[in-house]
């Protein structure tokens, strides 16, 4: 008998996750599993601030998708063109795909909220080859500043729009970072400026009070600059102009801006034929996408509802790996023709880092800042690449590095 072909796009927390479970529970000899991604590796999305600030490298965030799968999963090196679920058709650039079961995991879109001059003048953080160039954006801007014999001070300026968790942790990366670069390129400190923008009237919306003020003392003690409420209004190539007021505006020269404020699903959502709100898809409790029963959403393209407080939770690398092992356990009861597992997301709390050696989190409602935060969230980073990759992933990635 024919073996049914599962299909999933994207190896990010969500694919990547799924593929090593649809392996595990499903089991190779019963299914033809396809794993397709646009490059060869894996990046650690959440680790992305890091690669943009440059206090790792781009290779330390990134492993081999193969190593990680193994043998049975048959890996697909290429970009996704578009999918098109009533066909149930695949258009890649190696080729159309079918599948009898299909699983999205195609990750986040930064989103510009139509701000004038965004997506031209601002850096995006949305994978391992943006933040890569955030880095090599402002080691130029440096070096361009030590080299120019008329020194132009908004060269250093480094402006970061948003103050949600990306932004934060940007923040707190950047904050570390910048006294080295000062060092290499001989560059007085109080030159520099680091100015976080934000539109709402608060740093961390849905972050505990008291947590959220220890993460905004630290980082201005660092010399982070805050703009809070007030919203960016368009981007230039020599900065942001701000809105300060009911008819005020400023304007921020810099010769950095970072747009790390909101994301949106897959574009590749918006054309596939599935109800979405901003490439995002309400899935049913069982993660299947509405009205298609062959085709599972997982991660940041999908949306589920908290339903505590109705409204849905935040896009993490956390949701998108419990997701995961939900999907390839209901792959494997509709291929049995048993019903299927409703998701019931364990919400572990979030830890939000501020550079290398401090953080803010509520592990299961127990505050924490400093170093015991710091310490925490290498565990929390350790144990997605042991959920993915094993002990050997953990011994060759794992963040061990003392304080
Ligand atoms: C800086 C930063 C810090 C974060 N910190 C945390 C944290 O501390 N904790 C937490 O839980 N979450 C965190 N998040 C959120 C978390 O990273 C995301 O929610 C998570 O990555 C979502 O997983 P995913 O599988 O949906 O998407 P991704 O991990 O983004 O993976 C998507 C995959 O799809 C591939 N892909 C995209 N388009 C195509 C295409 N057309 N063709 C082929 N392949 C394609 C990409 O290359 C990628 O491999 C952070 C995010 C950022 C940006």
């Amino acid at each position: 008998m024919k073996k049914p072909k599962i299909v999933i796009l994207g190896a990010g927390y969500g694919g990547l996750t799924t593929a090593v479970n649809v392996k595990k529970i499903v089991g190779t000899q019963h299914a033809d599993i396809i794993l397709v991604n646009k490059n060869e590796y894996h990046y650690e999305t959440t680790w992305l601030h890091e690669v943009a600030a440059g206090t790792i490298s781009p290779e330390r965030a990134s492993y081999s998708v193969t190593d990680i799968v193994g043998g049975g999963v048959q890996f697909l090196k290429a970009t996704v063109t578009n999918v098109d679920v009533a066909n149930k058709a695949i258009a890649t650039t190696e080729g159309e795909l079918t599948y009898d079961y299909l699983v999205i995991g195609l990750g986040f879109e930064g989103e510009t909220f139509g701000i004038k001059g965004l997506k031209e003048h601002a850096l995006a953080l949305a994978d391992l080859n943006t933040a890569r160039n955030v880095r090599e954006h402002i080691e130029y801007q440096f070096a361009s500043w030590a080299k120019d014999e008329e020194k132009d001070d908004t060269k250093l300026t480094i402006v970061v729009g948003g103050a949600g968790f990306t932004g934060i942790e940007l923040l707190g990366e950047l904050a570390n970072r910048v006294p080295e670069l000062c060092e290499e390129f001989h560059i007085p400190h109080d030159k520099v400026r680091i100015i976080c923008v934000e539109a709402a009237p608060t740093v961390l919306p849905g972050f505990d009070e008291q947590l959220v003020a220890y993460a905004k003392d630290y980082l201005t003690s660092k010399g982070i600059e805050f703009s809070i409420g007030t919203p960016v209004v368009e981007a230039t190539a020599e900065g942001v102009k701000i809105k300060t007021g009911e008819d005020a505006f400023d304007f921020i020269e810099a010769g950095t801006v970072i747009w790390a404020a909101g994301v949106r699903g897959n574009s590749l959502i918006e054309s596939s034929g599935i109800e979405n709100n901003r490439a995002r898809i309400m899935v049913r409790e069982d993660l299947r996408a509405p009205g298609y029963d062959d085709v599972f959403i997982v991660g940041d393209c999908a949306v589920i509802l908290n339903p505590e407080t109705e409204r849905p939770y935040p896009p993490t690398a956390q949701i998108a790996m419990q997701q995961a092992v939900t999907i390839a356990k209901n792959i494997r009861h509709l291929m049995h023709g048993e019903a299927l597992e409703h998701f019931v997301y364990s919400d572990k709390g979030a830890v939000c880092s501020l550079g290398h050696s401090s953080a803010i989190g509520a592990p299961f409602g127990q505050k924490l800042v400093g170093k015991p935060a710091a310490a925490l969230k290498k565990v929390v980073d350790n144990r997605a690449l042991l959920l993915i990759g094993g002990p050997a992933l953990v011994a060759k990635k794992g963040k061990f590095k003392p304080f």
